[in-house]
Parts: C-alpha cells; structure tokens; sequence
C-alpha cells in the first residue's frame, strides 16, 4: 500500500499505568486538534477518549482487558505520534487527521489495571498458572482454583474471590463485569456514547492472550458471529484481518495460519459474545487483535509494536477501501 507508514522510534519506556495515562492525558488537554472525552468508573477511575482529526472516515480503537497492557502502550504512542511529538512519524501524521477521525481509548477499565502487580506482562516473573489467577480471580472458597470467567458476577450473590481479577470491573459496591461482554461496562459506555456522535465505520479491539504450547504470537479473530453475517460484511471482516496478519509477517511476527473465529465448539462463550456483538458486527467492521502476552518470546516492545502496526494498517486499509 502506498499509503505513508511511520517507523516508531524505540522507547524503553511506555505510558501504561493509570496514573501516567491520566498524567498524560492532563498535559495534552486543551491542545487543538484533540478531543478528550471522559467516562467515569465506579471508584472514581476516569476512562479516557482521545479524538483526533476530522476526517469522514472513523476508527475507534480501544483495549478492553485489564490484564492486556500492550494496546493501552500503543494507544498512547499513537496518541504521542498525532499530537506531533514525533518528527519521525510527520508525514503519516498529516495524511491520517487529514482523513480520518480516529478515537483511541487507552485503558478501558483504569480501575482493574491499577490492581495489576506488573506493568507488562513479560513472562519473566510470573507463570501462566498464576497470572490466570490474576486475570480472572481467584475462588474465595478453593485456594488456587480459578473463579469462574462470567459476563458478570455479584458479591452478594456468590462466594466472593479471594483475589478479584484484574479484568472485571467494579460496577457498584458488590457488582463486576466482564467488561467486553457486558453493556453496562465503561468499555461498551465509551464507545455507544461516541458512535452516536460519530458513527465509526471500524473498531478495532487491542487484545492479548498466551498462545500456549505454541510457536505463534498473534492473531486477528473475526467476530464469533462472522458466518452469520452478511456476505459482504463477512468480506470485509476477512479483507482487514489479511490485511493486518500480511503487515505482521512482513515484521517478522510469528501469527496464526488464517483468521480465526473463536469460541467455535464453545456454545456458552460463543453465546455470551454473540448476543453482545452481533449487533455491532452487522454494521460495522469489528476485529479483534490478539498480541502474546507473558512469554519471553514476545518482549515488551514486539508486543507493543504489533498492536500499533494493526492500528496503522487498520488506517491504510480505510484508506484503500471506501464504504
Ligand atoms: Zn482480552
């Protein structure tokens, strides 16, 4: 694609943690050509919307989980990059608000991050068996079994964790979710409130996950609807998808042969997914990255870098393929 593409400069440091997105976000504030957008969590945890540009095509990029620090990093390098802090990235700058309106919503549950006892998950310190305890919690009434990965779970109602994953967020004093499968998350908030406002044509979600007992570390999952939708959707889905694995190739990244649906010969999980996304999947092109997250063979900055690569491919994609 001849659309211009710009080389990120190393860093060694990311802006990840709530407090330096806040901090952040604080000193861009007011600065022209930015929208912020603020959504409030219960505990008082602002979740922040970055829009930039205004141009008639619209992404709206986010990163769901907790436990996934990689596309709230690559949310603010993007974010870095459009406020003109990078003369590297001068050129992509220009062609992409000239375009595009692009919203990145780094951290969608600021409240389960700060619960998190790392800043990246590089899988030198902490094990799978353990870091899934961390991600989903801990039974309160078996010691080192996993509590239960649910749309939505109440303290009143259930035997509490012993330790609360980091990827439900607190709703009220005794009510968490899930926050990609449940509406009443700031997650899904953030985003019905803008595309009200702004009628997004893409989302693209920046996710993570182990890839276990396998050689590969990333890969882009289609909605877990996508047979069900229309043809042409289902097209346009499969088209950005290719899109992002060829550009992760190029990069020497190691992804999944073919897209993937998920959760196919999982009838609940698929089910809790469907019922939330399908109406969102039907209008609009929604895909999912998923980027290794704690393993040595995915360092902090490959998985930082893939997402932002997704990110810019989404973008060169658009601009490839009018509506
Ligand atoms: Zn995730």
């Amino acid at each position: 694609m001849k659309e211009p593409r710009c080389d990120w400069p190393a860093r060694v440091e990311y802006c990840v943690r709530p407090d330096a997105v806040a901090a952040q976000v604080a000193q861009w504030r007011g600065a022209p050509g930015l929208r912020v957008d603020e959504f409030r969590q219960y505990g008082g945890r602002q979740v922040y919307a970055l829009t930039f540009g205004r141009g008639a095509r619209r992404l709206f990029v986010s990163r769901p989980h907790a436990h996934e620090p990689a596309g709230t990093a690559a949310c603010m390098e993007l974010a870095r990059a459009l406020m003109g802090e990078y003369a590297s990235c001068d050129e992509w700058r220009t062609w992409a608000l000239e375009r595009f309106t692009l919203t990145l919503v780094p951290d969608a549950n600021p409240g389960g991050s700060a619960r998190a006892p790392v800043e990246f998950w590089d899988g030198t310190q902490i094990a799978n068996e353990q870091f899934f305890l961390w991600m989903f919690g801990e039974s309160g009434a078996e010691p080192g079994v996993r509590f239960p990965r649910v749309d939505a779970w109440d303290s009143s109602e259930v035997v509490p964790p012993s330790l609360i994953g980091i990827a439900y967020e607190q709703l009220d004093d005794t009510l968490y979710v899930e926050p990609n499968r449940d509406y009443r998350s700031t997650f899904f908030r953030s985003f019905f409130d803008l595309d009200e406002q702004f009628d997004y044509d893409v989302w693209l979600d920046l996710h993570q996950t182990e890839f276990e007992r396998s050689d590969r570390n990333a890969a882009v999952f289609l909605p877990t609807c996508q047979d069900e939708l229309a043809e042409t959707w289902q097209a346009r889905h499969r088209s950005l998808g290719e899109a992002i694995m060829v550009r992760w190739r190029q990069l020497d990244a190691r992804p999944l042969d073919g897209l993937h649906i998920p959760y196919r010969s999982d009838d609940v999980q698929r089910q809790y997914l469907d019922q939330v996304w399908y109406p969102i999947s039907e209008r609009l092109v929604h895909l999912v990255t998923e980027v290794q997250n704690n393993n040595p063979a995915t360092p902090i900055a490959e998985q930082v870098q893939l997402q932002i690569e997704a990110v810019q491919t989404t973008l060169a994609w658009m601009a490839a393929n009018p509506n």
